[in-house]
């Protein structure tokens, strides 16, 4: 039986215009994603649209159009920053796709049939920005604990959910699953959390209409998050069980910003138990971007557009910087300068050096064609030895979502090379014919070792990968199998690289 893997982004709201956060969360499960395929999984890899709402339905009366118009223009620019960014997203789920409110509705109904949703009355005071009702003692000075806007006292029949006739049950899964909610600082959150007590939850609305209906109560739309979190098994075909769901679900992380972290670690886990479905294996909170030192907003201006970025550093220089610059359960600090440095090091001093020179001395010295090699030496098995440490190294980071060590992990076998080179000095072998099997050896684990890197590398920097292993030579896509040494076969044509970086001159902004 093959081995399957599930990774999802969070559906991105269409009352927001796509930022570097939603880039950072999709590129990561994109990472996550290309890495597991490399290794033989069959990979499902969902992201999608949130479209539901108050916010959404205002806004769209605001600028004259339905909501579903409203919804389908930001869609269109979702979907092609992600292309632009080259995710290999397997499906996208819009919320007000059929399949979805389907699921949806079943879901609702089989919690309801089993007890656990029930009708009521709620009297609180509302967020309406946030679409939350908060209770006296959690408002600050009468204003949204969360937004800090001002809440109005509201009284509506709803429906709830009875999350708190789980609370121990969740506690025990939390605390007997320490892999369940990542990483662990966020973890400790939610326990703390969740001994606070939970409430039941209202999951229905009757001020406004842009929603999925209650079933059998069209006066009331289905709560917001209750309708969003959904996703992650209707674009399975839940409650189908053939197909995707039975194949896919549970699913093995769920990737979100950790400010989205209560409901898809309190409130989804608990929906789920009410409908006796299995819950998902790991969530995973990541950091923050500040820009330049400031906290992103609108009214500062500063919020980095993934495009620009894209359009003046290139793609792939983007997906590395944003992985390698801060590890991922942490916040981070974007700005022009950090970016720039990290292109000129680490991708045309090392990286791209390393290939230029390589290629340019195949090329010089046996017309471009990989020799067989000799009995290596010492220095020749200590190389190959990192290299092969580096594939154990990657595989274990990858698994724990800790992208800047793997990155981390693979420069030292480039800053390896460099030193290689140096120590074997192939240009004085080149000077002595007795030294040709030598100088051939020296060679080959030079070429083998970064036919490696770059099988690695595929799944960060996909069109790099694919450009490099093309002077190396190489046209099939990378697999795990690829990843042993020796695959690079004497014979074999070699390329003089051009460079895959040049160099940035200008010192950011
Ligand atoms: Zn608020």
């Amino acid at each position: 039986m093959s081995r399957t893997f599930y990774v999802t982004t969070p559906i991105y709201y269409v009352n927001d215009v796509p930022h570097i956060g939603h880039a950072y969360t999709t590129l990561a499960a994109d990472v996550l994603a290309r890495y597991k395929r490399i290794m033989g999984y069959e990979v499902f890899f969902l992201t999608g649209t949130d479209e539901h709402g108050q916010k959404v339905e205002k806004a769209a009366n605001a600028a004259g159009e339905t909501p579903l118009e409203l919804a389908d223009r930001v869609v269109k620019r979702f979907q092609a920053l992600w292309k632009k960014l080259d995710i290999s997203s397997s499906d996208f789920i819009r919320t007000t796709q059929e399949r979805h409110k389907k699921g949806v509705s079943h879901l609702f109904e089989n919690v309801l049939a089993k007890g656990d949703i029930y009708l009521g009355e709620y009297e609180d005071w509302y967020c309406t920005p946030c679409e939350t009702f908060w209770t006296e003692t959690q408002l600050n000075d009468g204003k949204c604990p969360d937004c800090n806007r001002p809440t109005e006292k509201l009284k509506e029949e709803s429906y709830f959910f009875r999350m708190s006739k789980y609370q121990e049950r969740l506690l025990a899964h939390i605390e007997a699953n320490p892999e369940f909610i990542q990483p662990k600082s966020r973890r400790n959150e939610i326990i703390s959390f969740v001994k606070e007590g939970l409430r039941d939850l209202s999951v229905s609305r009757t001020t406004f209409n842009w929603g999925i209906p209650v079933p059998n109560n069209e006066a009331h739309v289905i709560y917001v998050w209750f309708d969003a979190l959904a996703n992650y098994i209707t674009a399975l075909g839940y409650p189908d069980e053939e197909g995707n769901y039975g194949r896919y679900w549970p699913v093995d992380v769920h990737l979100i910003g950790k400010d989205i972290l209560r409901f898809h670690a309190v409130y989804w886990p608990t929906f789920l138990m009410a409908a006796g479905l299995p819950l998902p294996k790991k969530v995973f909170g990541h950091g923050w971007w500040t820009v330049e030192g400031q906290k992103m907003s609108k009214s500062l201006q500063n919020v980095v557009e993934p495009n620009m970025l894209i359009d003046r550093y290139g793609v792939d220089a983007v997906r590395y910087f944003l992985l390698r610059e801060v590890p991922f359960g942490l916040d981070g600090d974007f700005s022009h300068a950090s970016l720039v440095h990290r292109i000129n090091s680490d991708l045309a001093n090392d990286l791209g050096n390393l290939l230029n020179r390589s290629t340019a001395m195949v090329n010089k010295y046996f017309g471009g064609q990989v020799q067989e090699p000799e009995e290596p030496l010492e220095i020749d098995l200590a190389y190959r030895a990192r290299s092969e440490a580096m594939v154990a190294q990657v595989e274990a980071n990858m698994n724990d979502l800790a992208f800047s060590k793997a990155l981390q992990s693979i420069w030292e076998v480039v800053s390896a090379g460099n030193k290689y080179i140096d120590e074997t000095a192939p240009w004085t072998l080149a000077k002595d014919p007795a030294q040709r099997g030598r100088l051939a050896t020296v060679m080959y684990s030079l070429l083998e070792s970064q036919r490696i890197v770059y099988f690695l590398l595929s799944a960060f920097m996909p069109k790099t990968a694919v450009k490099a292993l093309g002077y190396l030579g190489w046209e099939e896509a990378p697999t795990e199998a690829g990843l042993a040494w020796g695959g690079l076969k004497p014979g074999t044509a070699i390329v003089k690289a051009e460079a895959l970086f040049p160099r940035i001159e200008d010192k950011g902004e």
